[in-house]
């Protein structure tokens, strides 16, 4: 069966990257009726932390990304961190020596540096020249008696070609004596990525690795290893990377943001999804899918290969898209904690009806609660030009009807159109400014009522000042 994984390092919030290649790996589990697997690369005690596994977790299963193995789902080829696999790795890290295809590594980092620099100056691509694959048994077993520390590295295959058949990239093809040996145990006896990473995904039956391009390189590498230890080999398939919209790396400058800040910042989950699920992947229907829509039409063949640009309005898009999915009882919950505090109570319902079309976020609800519910108006540009064009005259034929008709907006604006003869768009724009300091924004029959009719005559009055 087939069998994706996640497999973030705890060094941080997730962000869209990482998110976008969870919900990919997870959509083609689901599509093909696989297993979606987690496991937590957390190797480098120094940068990862229990924070970060407890934030990673939680933004997956907001996302309704549930993984069917992995820390809390169990499974049998737990555990799921790699902080709790030493002896796997140990264990293979022997096999491996004893193999005579791994080597203790005596090199310093100054002799390391010294030798890539000195092969970058003769324009030669630097890797490792070999220095202790030479070393004979009885100089590393003195080495080593001497105290010593030593890293382990893998014997590279010097002339063989590693070919395979990405699924995003199609036909690749390296060639071993480019990549020289590698590191993969370092010297404080931790596993190096490439090694833990591979023997995990090997050990833990993954048979699709969807990931970021920029891993592609390491790939030679993982299937030289997995062949050294006679494991089987996952598909790989190397997603292009998000960039922002002028092509420049994402970064925070261009609207990236972590999952936890987005989900703060009141975007939903499903919008989320239906943003993310497109960002390098063509869907044919262009409408909001729910995860197992998603799912059914994930397709290899439609992943991109060029960059996908993030596009913070987009993202907008398919938030009014899931919005508009919410019944209004939803609506008011999830808008409550930024407005319940500031709309009265026996008005919420109206509030939220009137104000719906208008909101993407929670903080655009705050906006117009405080237009509604607070004294102080605040006007944008271009409203006082409209104000002083339709003339006191205007509003005081205006306090006239609203005294006559209340906050009855249908009403009111027959009055005004017979008193002053204004109608269409010189009718509706003065009021809408003079009431709500705005030029558009929700429905003014509706936002009337709830503004009531001494706030809505105290705006007026104070248009003819
Ligand atoms: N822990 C690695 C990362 O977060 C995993 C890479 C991979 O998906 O193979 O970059």
């Amino acid at each position: 069966a087939l069998k994706t994984r996640f497999a973030p390092s705890p060094s941080g919030l997730l962000h869209l990257g990482n998110i976008r290649t969870a919900l990919f790996n997870a959509l083609l589990a689901r599509r093909s009726r696989g297993l979606f697997l987690l496991r937590i690369e957390d190797t480098d005690q120094e940068r990862s932390s229990e924070e970060y596994v407890v934030a990673l977790m939680e933004d997956l299963r907001w996302l309704a990304l549930e993984w069917q193995e992995g820390p809390k789902a169990g499974g049998e080829a737990g555990p799921y961190r790699q902080s709790q696999r030493s002896i796997v790795y140990q264990t293979n890290f022997q096999r491996l020596e004893a193999e005579k295809l791994a080597y203790p590594c005596f090199c310093s980092q100054e002799e390391l540096e010294r030798v890539r620099k000195r092969q970058l100056a003769a324009g030669q691509a630097p890797r490792y020249p070999g220095t202790c694959a030479r070393l004979s048994p009885d100089e590393v077993e003195s080495k080593l008696a001497a105290g010593f520390k030593s890293a382990l590295r893998f014997r590279v295959p010097s002339l063989t070609t590693i070919e395979f058949e990405d699924l995003v990239r199609g036909p690749q093809r390296f060639a071993a004596g480019d990549i020289g040996d590698f590191i993969i145990r370092r010297t404080d006896g931790s596993p190096a990525f490439f090694f833990s990473n591979a023997l995990d995904d090997a050990l833990m039956g993954v048979t699709h690795v969807l990931r970021g391009e920029d891993h592609l390189t390491n790939t030679p590498r993982q299937i030289l290893l997995l062949q050294a230890l006679d494991l089987p080999i996952p598909r790989y398939g190397h997603i292009a990377m998000i960039v922002s919209r002028d092509g420049a790396p994402l970064s925070k400058r261009h609207g990236s943001r972590s999952v936890r800040e987005l989900r703060e910042a009141g975007y939903l989950p499903e919008a989320l999804c239906n943003y993310l699920a497109r960002l390098g992947h063509h869907y044919e229907d262009s409408g909001f899918l729910d995860l197992d829509t998603l799912a059914a039409q994930f397709d290899l063949a439609r992943l991109g290969r060029a960059p996908a640009r993030f596009d913070p309005q987009q993202l907008h898009h398919w938030q009014r898209e899931a919005l508009a999915r919410c019944e209004l009882d939803t609506l008011g919950r999830w808008l409550a904690p930024v407005t319940a505090s500031r709309v009265p109570v026996d008005k919420y319902q109206d509030f939220i009806e009137a104000v719906r079309p208008n909101v993407v976020l929670p903080e655009d609800a705050l906006h117009w609660a405080k237009i509604l519910f607070s004294e102080e108006l605040v006007l944008e540009d271009g409203v006082l030009p409209i104000i002083h064009e339709a003339g006191a005259q205007f509003f005081t034929q205006a306090l006239a009807a609203i005294d006559d008709c209340g906050t009855d907006f249908k009403a009111l604006t027959a009055q005004l159109k017979q008193t002053t003869g204004a109608k269409g768009r010189l009718l509706f724009l003065p009021l809408r400014a003079a009431f709500t300091g705005e030029l558009d924004g929700p429905e003014l029959a509706r936002l009337l009522p709830l503004m009531g009719a001494v706030q809505a005559r105290q705006r007026l009055q104070n248009c003819l000042h």
